[in-house]
């Protein structure tokens, strides 16, 4: 079958809820994808960032292959030989003490705020069901009803009432909105520490730092959803780093499976995490063997490729070259590490028309929102290919 004749299938059989673009990957191997006409593909996007380590890494694929011939699915009912040891290297990575596995990035989200909900009530003793969670405009959580909720994009949220109530919206990267917006009731601020789905905006400096001194001081949780920029993706293990904040919950997903499987967790100290008692919150898959095998040989393949440094220095260079880059329809270029947004001029046509252009000269990149361009390749990339990118990049921006 050709690109066509799928896309045909796709649309006859499958809901339409994303409008990717019109290319076909039958297969993939580091950065490069291929598609079923035989088109080989730089990838920019990395799935959101949930392929860090590249694709199809022959490490995790090994701890993959080896765990589904041994034990794929225990339940929490029982216990599995895996779970433990990823447990240990997580704290151990992270320094958090303790994390709480799950499978999806959303479903890491609703235990966090669970998490959070129950603290307040029976730590900060607020009043039953009173307690508020304070969110930043702009933000991007998931999908589930209670994440788009507080949603601010009417694409995600319009339809989809009622809403979950409990949640305060202020603008994102005004640490005099978050002052203001605490009461005696707030649970916890979530924020994403760059706003990854938004559009790849960076807070002002000392924004993160000047939220979690807020949040110590009203005895208020800070929690940062790093599902997206965790993991080395920003130059550090997790974006809060850049400031020096250590979260209370931080919540990761994505490249903790390397892009093989759903594996997400959150991670708090003891005082915090020990709070859930058995019974009032699971999953039948998350924390199984097969999940936990994979999660620990991501995590290794993070530490001991360097990729937290490689995405430091390819990021640096990415953009110092884009910087270069004669920039009739650039409005702005912003990124840390290898996440790294181009925003085009609202009178430049629209990201999309630029990412069908990157697309027929090899590079897959996806617009998020109408205007950025997101380039976040995997960050085993090196520099002679993001060189091969830059000089194909270079020739989409300059086009009429
Ligand atoms: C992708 C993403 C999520 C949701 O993760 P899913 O695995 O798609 O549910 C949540 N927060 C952020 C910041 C994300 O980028």
């Amino acid at each position: 079958m050709n690109t066509g004749e799928y896309i045909e299938l796709e649309k006859k059989y499958g809901a339409h809820n994303y409008h990717p673009l019109d290319v076909v990957i039958e297969k993939a191997q580091g950065v490069w994808v291929y598609d079923v006409e035989g088109n080989r593909y730089l990838d920019c996007l990395s799935a959101y960032s949930a392929l860090n380590q590249g694709h199809v890494h022959p490490r995790i694929l090994q701890a993959m292959i080896q765990q589904a011939e041994k034990v794929t699915l225990t339940s929490r009912a029982f216990r599995n030989d895996q779970l433990p040891l990823l447990y240990k290297e997580l704290s151990e990575m992270t320094g958090y003490q303790m994390s709480l596995p799950m499978n999806s990035g959303a479903e890491g989200v609703e235990t966090a705020l669970k998490l959070a909900r129950k603290w307040a009530y029976r730590v900060k003793k607020v009043p039953r069901y009173q307690a508020e969670i304070i969110v930043a405009a702009g933000n991007f959580h998931g999908r589930t009803v209670s994440i788009v909720s507080f949603s601010t994009e009417p694409l995600y949220r319009e339809d989809f009432g009622p809403f979950t109530p409990g949640f305060v919206i202020v603008p994102y990267g005004d640490v005099k909105a978050v002052e203001k917006a605490i009461t005696p009731n707030t649970a916890a601020v979530l924020l994403e520490p760059i706003q990854g789905e938004g559009g790849v905006i960076i807070p002002p400096q000392g924004y993160l730092q000047q939220v979690s001194r807020i949040c110590r001081e009203t005895n208020t949780l800070f929690i940062a959803d790093e599902i997206q920029t965790g993991l080395g993706r920003t130059g550090k293990l997790f974006a809060c780093q850049h400031e020096d904040v250590r979260p209370d919950i931080v919540i990761i997903g994505k490249a903790l499976s390397g892009g093989f499987y759903p594996v997400s967790a959150i991670l708090a100290d003891e005082p915090l995490l020990g709070l859930f008692q058995p019974g009032e919150h699971g999953s039948t898959f998350g924390g199984n063997p097969l999940g936990a095998a994979i999660a620990r040989a991501a995590l290794k393949v993070i530490i001991e490729e360097n990729l937290i440094e490689n995405a430091r220095i390819q990021g640096e260079y990415f953009l110092e070259q884009l910087a270069e880059i004669p920039g009739k329809h650039i409005k702005e270029i912003r990124g840390k590490g290898l996440l790294i947004g181009v925003e085009l001029k609202p009178e430049a046509g629209g990201a999309r028309r630029f990412c069908e252009a990157l697309k027929e000269k090899g590079i897959l990149a996806k617009e998020t929102h109408q205007h950025v361009i997101r380039f976040a390749p995997p960050l085993i990339i090196s520099r002679s290919d993001v060189d091969w990118a830059l000089e194909r990049i270079n020739q989409v921006l300059t086009m009429p």
